[in-house]
């Protein structure tokens, strides 16, 4: 750990329970920790948002990976930090969430239902570097013989894998990289807090390479950025080499708050896009059926080329799906994004 300006503090956060710390380190410049012992661990998804999990946990809330178009951007307002740069440098730390784990898991009533991690915000940001919350989560879902899934576009998974691996003799583990392009300059502005593409092609490598069937998450697909047939081409391509199983794909969605925060960007870096993007996404927030169906029609032909058809489903739910499939229109406005963080906290 670098440097530490730690600071002892007991101001409340909405829904938690005291700042036991706010800390700032040399190591994470920019970024503010917000250290909280939290009062759950477990977080119920509820029936109607047809996911396939029914719980989640989420160690850390806010995300260093700092992706312009994260749904759960909006999810930092409950806690009276704003959706844009708040969410990605003020993180709030469940320092004790391994130890309440255990003990929600001990309940009679537990039922051993899979729980997923990185629905919402990514259990392997780099903050999991300095905190190390995932191992006791791992261990304490194992020992309670409770199947987990994983998503992450985080690379310090790979730290995890031998004891992932352990966990998978005992209960069913699903692991899912999200990786929607390949393109370094766009993934800089972005994803900029997120690994490389090519560390990410090298993180699915190792997991496949682990005995884990990977699934990626290539999503969201950016209109008019990432959709064209090359891109599609060489990223369902480099996965595929790579050791990937299957493959999930969606175009991006701008049902939520962080709309503003997208838009913004793509102001800033494709000015031209705009008028594009007004047409395409009207005031739904949603892509249009044509272009969904355009979509369809280039992803689905990749899929079946290179093999990306695997069914993880078979040996336990994946993170947010399970084999290709371009996901399928939300039920209305919002719906998706709405579902995701009202399951989530
Ligand atoms: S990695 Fe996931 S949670 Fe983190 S900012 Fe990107 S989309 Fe959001």
């Amino acid at each position: 750990m670098g440097a530490t300006d730690g600071r002892s503090g007991t101001a409340a956060l909405p829904g938690m329970a005291d700042v036991a710390r706010t800390v700032t380190t040399s190591e994470f410049e920019g970024v503010t920790f917000h250290e909280v012992l939290c009062k759950s661990a477990l977080n119920h998804v509820p029936a109607a948002a047809s996911l396939p999990f029914t719980w989640t946990i989420n160690p850390y809330r806010g995300c260093t990976h700092a992706c312009t178009y994260c749904f759960a951007r909006a999810t930092h307002e409950y806690l009276e930090f704003d959706a844009g740069a708040d969410f990605d440098s003020q993180i709030v730390v469940k320092t004790n969430v391994a130890a309440v784990l255990r003990r929600e898991l001990r309940r009679a009533s537990w039922k051993g239902e899979t729980v997923a991690l990185g629905t919402n915000t990514d259990p392997y940001q780099r903050a999991e570097g300095r905190y190390r919350l995932m191992p006791g989560i791992i261990g304490a879902l194992a020992d309670s013989r409770t199947p987990m899934s994983i998503l992450t576009k985080g690379t310090l998974l790979q730290r995890d894998l031998p004891l992932l691996a352990t966990a998978a003799t005992m209960v069913p583990v699903s692991v899912s990289v999200s990786l929607a392009l390949l393109d370094p300059e766009l993934h800089a502005t972005l994803e900029p807090g997120a690994p490389k593409p090519a560390a990410r092609i090298a993180l699915i490598r190792a997991v496949a390479a682990a005995g884990f069937d990977c699934h990626v998450m290539a999503a969201p697909i950016i209109p008019y950025l990432t959709d064209d047939i090359a891109s599609l081409r060489a990223l369902f391509a480099a996965v595929a080499e790579a050791g990937a199983s299957g493959v999930t794909a969606f175009p991006l969605n701008l049902t939520g708050r962080y709309r503003g925060w997208f838009l913004a960007w793509l102001t800033r870096n494709h000015p031209a896009l705009v008028r594009r993007y007004r047409t395409l996404y009207g005031s739904s927030g949603l892509v249009s059926p044509e272009y969904r169906a355009h979509l369809r029609a280039r992803t689905e032909p990749l899929a079946e080329e290179f093999g990306l058809n695997g069914d993880p489903l078979a040996d336990g739910p994946t993170a947010l799906g399970g084999r290709y499939a371009l996901a399928p229109e939300p039920r209305s406005r919002g719906a998706t994004a709405a579902m995701l963080q009202g399951a989530l906290f």
